[in-house]
């Protein structure tokens, strides 16, 4: 497949990058070696941003930080956005009231590919499903990369130069809304639930900035689709996966994943737990098969697969209580997820920033599930008045929570402690990789410390 445009394209042409950020300078970066004349433009005049516009200038691109980035009157004959950046920011508004083209880093770095893409989207999985997917590939014996959301932006992997059979590309809506002409060869839809609503006034607004992923596909591409629901907008050819319905593509029986009603993995036979998880096998299997038909037995390949940190990650087992780190879990689906997968007495860790939804629809499950209920973060008294029929204490720190979770699980049950906050970290951590591994923290210390959970 030949590249969108030539390199040359950009030759000459006077084009801004707006956003410093990993994204922005790898755009830059790639603008740079095909001949553009490039300036960056970022709101912001942090230290750190200081250092990075000093390493750009010194390889020739132009760079302008703080507020007078937002009030810069030189014009573009494009403008590259970073994922980051919202459209309504004085940044943007600034180039839009010149009438300069907007896209984004995704669609730049597409326009200059000669690969064929599987672009993976959803709520929940895209990372995992990105890791399966290119794992297949590789084991067909493609060259294959990942990039994008899980990452590397595809900007800093095309600079590489190299020549890959197939690229993986995660795809977040954020990306997907400054798209123009990107038209992945497969495009995986995993699932969609409630998020980000703090960027889209409505979940309508969220799930059309996803249904791009399908606007540029042609008959001839495949698209990887959830069975059973409206998708009335795709042309490409479907493969359907379903963990409930028999008549999808791929299907589920028991912990067996058929393809046409042959199996093609036994889950018992992997470190994967939950149907979650299997959607997330099914969807990347068939993602793969839109590349190439011939797929070895994903036994051998998945065998040893772990899913990524901070995803339904069993971290220790302590007295006999698995301990499971499941930070990454920001949105309730993902919790519901994790706590269907999780058999026996289950004492759960939830809480964290108030994103401004509820913990009430998942109340039913909870109280069915879940032994206990530590709750955490702003949203902790919130959320315990929502569950007010499942036992539960709030505490104010990790530490707590998980000195109180050692001295609840009882170890002779086959008890575990999942931390699945279902909601952001913000409030009390960085991120949610900060979380996950101040839990991980604690629970080592809680292993070598024995003393720790008579506490
Ligand atoms: P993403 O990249 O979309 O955030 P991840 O693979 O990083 O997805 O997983 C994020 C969270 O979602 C984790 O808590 C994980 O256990 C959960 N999860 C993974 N796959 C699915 C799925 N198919 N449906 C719902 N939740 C999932």
């Amino acid at each position: 497949m030949a590249p969108i445009v030539s390199n040359s394209f950009y030759f000459g042409k006077k084009v801004c990058v707006l956003g410093l950020g990993r994204s922005g300078m790898a755009a830059a970066r790639l603008l740079m070696k095909c001949g553009a004349v490039v300036t960056v433009y970022d709101s912001s005049n942090s230290p750190h941003l200081l250092e990075r516009a000093e390493t750009l200038r010194r390889e020739g691109i132009h760079v302008m930080i703080g507020p007078d980035a937002e009030k810069d009157s030189a014009c573009y004959e494009l403008a590259i956005i970073s994922p980051g950046i919202e459209e309504e920011s004085a940044l943007v508004l600034n180039i839009k009231a010149k009438g300069i083209p907007l896209i984004g880093e995704l669609e730049l770095a597409y326009t200059l590919c000669s690969c064929p893409i599987v672009a993976i989207t959803g709520s929940n999985g895209k990372t995992t499903t990105t890791e399966l997917t290119t794992l297949i590939l590789e084991s067909a014996g493609l060259n294959v990369s990942s990039c994008g959301n899980i990452g590397t932006p595809m900007s800093e992997l095309l600079l590489k130069g190299d020549v890959w059979d197939a690229l993986v590309v995660e795809t977040s809506s954020f990306q997907l809304e400054t798209i123009r002409t990107f038209r992945p060869k497969v495009a995986v839809w995993l699932n969609l639930s409630p998020n980000h609503l703090d960027r889209y006034p409505s979940l309508k607004e969220y799930r059309d900035a996803k249904l791009r992923i399908f606007e540029n596909q042609h008959h001839d591409d495949v698209a990887v689709l959830p069975h059973g629901q409206e998708f009335s907008s795709v042309k490409a050819s479907r493969i359907s996966f379903s963990t409930k319905e028999s008549s999808a593509d791929l299907t589920l029986r028991g912990t067996e994943i058929l393809y046409k009603g042959i199996m093609i993995l036994d889950l018992k036979e992997t470190n994967m737990k939950g149907a979650h998880n299997a959607a997330n096998v099914m969807a990347a299997f068939a993602g793969a098969m839109g590349i190439t038909p011939t797929i070895p037995t994903l036994t051998g390949v998945l065998r040893n697969y772990k899913t990524p940190a901070h995803r339904c990650e069993l971290i220790a087992e302590h007295r006999g209580v698995r301990w499971i780190n499941d930070s990454k879990a920001t949105n309730l689906d993902a919790m519901e997820q994790a706590i269907r997968s999780v058999q026996g007495p289950l004492i759960l860790i939830a809480g964290g920033k108030d994103k401004g939804f509820g913990f009430a629809p998942i109340a039913p499950l909870v109280q069915e599930r879940v032994t206990f209920a530590i709750l955490i973060g702003e949203i902790r008294d919130r959320i315990s008045e929502e569950w007010a029929s499942v036992p539960s204490a709030t505490v104010d720190s990790m530490e707590e929570a998980v000195l109180l979770a050692s001295r609840i699980a009882d170890p002779d049950s086959g008890s575990s402690v999942l931390l699945s906050p279902g909601t952001s970290s913000f409030d009390m951590f960085r991120d949610y990789i900060e979380r996950g591994e101040a839990f991980r923290a604690l629970v080592n210390r809680l292993s070598s410390t024995p003393e720790l959970s008579e506490y």
